[in-house]
């Protein structure tokens, strides 16, 4: 079976309840074998999908028509030959784990701006940041 990655950004609406968008999906992502991360910093998300090519294509569809955010912009698609982010059905980075110097590290500012980001940078970034989260 064809195991792939997917990275999108995108921006949160208002009066979202991000804990609820967080329950479902552990659920959800379990049930299809998808795990990954997802970063919530500025009211912009950044998160990873992997499993099967199917179940992440899937899982995207009906992500991308959620109305709770706006704007998503695929960062970046790949076939993978093993998942970074195994430990987690959805890794949840909070904005407190962003520093400076991670920024920095991946982009050419210290703004966040993961519309500017290119795929590598964002996996690197997203790998350094799960470090610190608890697995789910
Ligand atoms: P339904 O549950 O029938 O929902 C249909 C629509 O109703 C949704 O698109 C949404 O616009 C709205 N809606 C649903 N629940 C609520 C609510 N509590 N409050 C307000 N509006 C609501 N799903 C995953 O399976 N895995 C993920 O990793 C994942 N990550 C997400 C990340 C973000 C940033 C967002 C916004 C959503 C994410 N979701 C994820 C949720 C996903 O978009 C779908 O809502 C979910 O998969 C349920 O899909 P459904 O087709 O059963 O839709």
């Amino acid at each position: 079976m064809c195991l792939v990655s997917l990275i999108y950004t995108s921006e949160m609406t208002a009066n979202t309840d991000f804990m609820d968008i967080l329950v479902v999906s552990r659920k959800k992502n379990e049930n299809s074998g998808i795990t990954g991360v997802l970063l919530f910093f500025n009211n912009n998300v950044v998160q990873c999908l992997e499993g099967a090519r199917e179940a992440v294509n899937t899982t995207y569809a009906s992500i991308v028509r959620d109305k709770r955010h706006r704007n998503p912009l695929l960062l970046d698609y790949r076939h993978i030959s093993a998942r970074v982010f195994s430990s987690w059905s959805m890794g949840y980075v909070p904005e407190s784990s962003v520093t400076r110097s991670i920024l920095l590290k991946y982009s050419v500012s210290q703004d966040f701006q993961p519309r500017l980001l290119s795929g590598d940078n964002c996996l690197g970034m997203l790998t350094e940041l799960s470090r610190e989260i608890p697995t789910v």
